[in-house]
């Protein structure tokens, strides 16, 4: 059997908040089709990775290759043109704005009338937001905008979705729908996922492979089942979650 490509490989990767290093020569590699997750508590680094891998972090060091290209080298609206779409912690959608304008905007990028098209298609992994698409995004739910912020991701048509914390102020029952929804999402649309947590139990549950992150350096990698049961996981990551 042929090894499945690599979309993305990051090497050495370090970045700092001035004289603040954030991250330490941080590798890892997402395959295409495969959802990575990176876990890490509080201050690990793992927003800064994402930072860092959409053009958002000031002179980071290292190199990385994607569809043939150094993304460190690039703008990030370049970034966002070249396939990466990035989630970020806090969802940020524009509260102001209806939920369609909010998806409108997601597809900045690309001519208006395939984005129409292909909103219809992205609102059909989200009904609740098709239920409130005239709705501002500032009335919805946490989970409801985490919805809202993946959907408006996916109208730049990623090869690679970079999602932070997205269980971060979601409801319970409405984590485990948005993660089962990455899954189904990453299979129809033939997508990778990197995805940075801090509920290790939700984000192995739905990964292929995965990277333990501490004070800004991979301190542990593997596929997600075998991380499952590792000690370090156990007892740092999982033992304290139901
Ligand atoms: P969290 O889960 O809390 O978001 P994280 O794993 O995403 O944490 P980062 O936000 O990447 O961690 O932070 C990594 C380190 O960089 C921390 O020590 C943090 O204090 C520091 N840091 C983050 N943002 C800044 C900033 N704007 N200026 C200075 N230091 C920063």
């Amino acid at each position: 059997m042929l090894p499945t490509p690599v979309l993305l490989t990051v090497e050495e990767l370090s970045a700092s908040y001035g004289s603040i290093q954030a991250l330490h020569q941080v590798n890892l590699q997402v395959e295409e089709g495969q959802i990575a997750c990176v876990l890490g508590a509080n201050g690990a680094g793992k927003t800064t990775l994402m930072r860092a891998l959409s053009g958002l972090m000031e002179k980071p060091q290292g190199r990385t290759h994607f569809q043939g290209r150094d993304l460190l080298s690039m703008e990030a609206e370049d970034i966002v043109k070249y396939g990466i779409a990035h989630v970020p912690q806090g969802r940020m959608v524009f509260a102001q704005l209806s939920v369609l304008d909010n998806l409108k905007l997601g597809g900045y990028t690309r001519p208006a009338k395939e984005v129409l098209h292909d909103i219809d298609r992205v609102l059909s992994y989200f009904p609740r937001l098709k239920e409130r698409i005239a709705q501002r995004a500032g009335t919805l739910s946490g989970g409801e905008q985490q919805m809202l912020a993946i959907a408006r991701g996916l109208l730049s048509k990623p090869k690679l979705l970079m999602l932070d914390e997205p269980s971060m102020g979601v409801a319970p029952i409405l984590k485990e729908f948005i993660f089962e929804k990455l899954r189904e999402i990453r299979n129809a649309e033939n997508l990778s996922i990197l995805l940075v947590e801090q509920d290790a139990a939700l984000a192995l549950q739905i990964a292929d492979m995965g990277y333990v992150m501490e004070t800004g350096r991979i301190v542990l990698k593997g596929p997600c089942d075998e991380l499952s049961r590792s000690d370090v996981v156990q007892q740092a990551y999982l033992s304290t979650q139901n």
